[in-house]
C-alpha cells in the first residue's frame, strides 16, 4: 500500500506519492491564494489523480492521504489559515467526500515537517528538538522524545510570530518585527525589491528579465554566489536576522538540535556558513555547547514525508 502526503504551502502545492517511507513520485502546483475552498481542493483533487494516474494505481491502492497546512486545524477538524484566506473551512470534509474510502488527515504543515525528520531525517535520535521551516513564512515545531508539542490552543507552530526587532514594515498578523518578516523567502524578496527600488543596479534583474514581481529566493542565492551586492547585503542581512531568531529559541528551550527546513533549506552552504559560530557568540553561558544546527535531510520535502506517516 501507498500513502499520499500533501504539503500545502504559501507558494504551491507539493503532493508526494510514497512507499516505504521514500517519495517515489512528486508533482507540484501553485496555490491558489483566492480565499476559496473549493479551488483549494479542486486543486488537492488534480494533483492527486493526477499522480494515481501517472504511476497507474487507483485509489484504492492507497492507505491514507496526509496533508499539512499553513495554519491550524481547529477541534472541529475544520481549519484556519491566514495567508490562505481561509477561516473555519470544512477542508476534510470535502476531501472526504471525494475519496469516501481513503483515511484523510490534516495537520499544521510545520508540525508535519518535524516528524518527518524526526523520523527519518536529521533529527532522528535527538530527544529535544526545534525545527523551523523557512519559505514563504516561517513554521516550525519543537518535538520532545518523539512528541510533537501542539499546544493546548494549537499555536504552538507559530514561531515565525516571534518579534526579533521593529521592521519597515508590517507582518501579516498585524503584529511588526516578526521573526518571518526578516527571514521567510518572503521577507529576503520584498528587501531586494525594496534596494532595487531605492536605485541599486543588481544582478538579478536580469536573471528575472526585469520583472521585478518574477524574483524568487533561489535567484537571490544564485546571485549571491555571484557576489551580487543587493544579493550579498539582503543575504546577509537576513542571516544576522537568523542568529538572532536561533538565539532566542536556545535561550528559551535550549534543546539539543535546531533543524532548518523549507524552500530555503535548498541554499544549504550558504545558510550554515558560519552560522553556528556567530549562535555561540551571542548566546548566554556561551562556554558551554550549543544545539546542532543542521539542515533537514528532505529539505522542503519533509512536510510531505511527515504528511505521509499522519
Ligand atoms: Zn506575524
Amino acid at each position: 500500500m501507498y500513502t499520499i502526503g500533501i504539503d500545502v504551502g504559501g507558494t504551491s502545492i507539493k503532493c508526494g506519492l510514497v512507499d516505504s517511507q521514500k517519495i517515489v513520485y512528486k508533482k507540484s502546483k501553485q496555490t491558489t491564494k483566492s480565499g476559496n475552498l473549493d479551488g483549494l481542493v479542486k486543486d488537492i483533487k488534480s494533483l492527486i489523480d493526477s499522480i494515481l494516474r501517472k504511476n497507474n494505481i487507483k485509489i484504492e491502492s492507497i492507505s491514507r492521504i496526509g496533508i499539512g497546512i499553513p495554519g491550524i486545524v481547529n477541534k472541529d477538524e475544520t481549519i484556519t489559515c491566514l495567508n490562505l484566506g481561509l477561516k473555519n473551512s470544512q477542508m476534510k470534509l470535502k476531501l472526504q467526500q471525494i475519496y469516501p474510502t481513503t483515511s484523510i488527515s490534516i495537520e499544521n504543515d510545520g508540525t508535519l515537517a518535524t516528524l518527518g525528520e524526526y523520523k527519518y531525517g536529521n533529527m532522528r535520535g535527538y530527544n529535544l528538538g526545534v525545527m523551523i521551516t523557512l519559505g514563504t513564512g516561517i513554521g516550525g515545531s519543537i518535538i520532545v522524545n518523539g512528541n510533537v508539542i501542539d499546544g493546548l490552543y494549537r499555536r504552538n507552530s507559530e514561531i515565525g510570530h516571534m518579534t526579533i526587532e521593529s521592521n519597515y514594515f508590517d507582518c501579516e498578523c498585524g503584529n511588526n518585527g516578526c521573526f518571518e518578516t526578516f527571514c521567510s523567502a518572503t521577507a529576503i524578496i520584498k528587501y531586494v525589491q525594496k534596494l532595487i527600488d531605492e536605485g541599486y543596479d543588481s544582478l538579478i534583474l536580469d536573471k528575472c528579465h526585469n520583472k521585478k514581481e518574477d524574483i524568487n529566493a533561489k535567484i537571490i542565492f544564485d546571485a549571491y554566489i555571484e557576489k551580487d551586492r543587493v544579493a550579498v547585503e539582503a543575504i546577509n542581512r537576513f542571516k544576522e536576522y537568523l542568529v538572532k531568531g536561533i538565539v532566542n529559541i536556545i535561550h528559551f528551550i535550549d534543546p539539543e538540535v535546531i533543524c532548518i527546513g523549507g524552500g530555503i533549506s535548498n541554499s544549504e552552504d550558504i545558510i550554515l556558513d558560519g552560522l553556528s559560530q556567530r549562535v555561540k557568540e551571542k548566546v548566554i553561558y556561551n562556554d558551554r555547547d550549543i544545539a546542532d544546527i543542521v539542515i533537514a535531510k528532505y529539505k522542503n520535502d519533509a512536510g510531505i514525508l511527515g504528511a505521509s506517516i499522519i
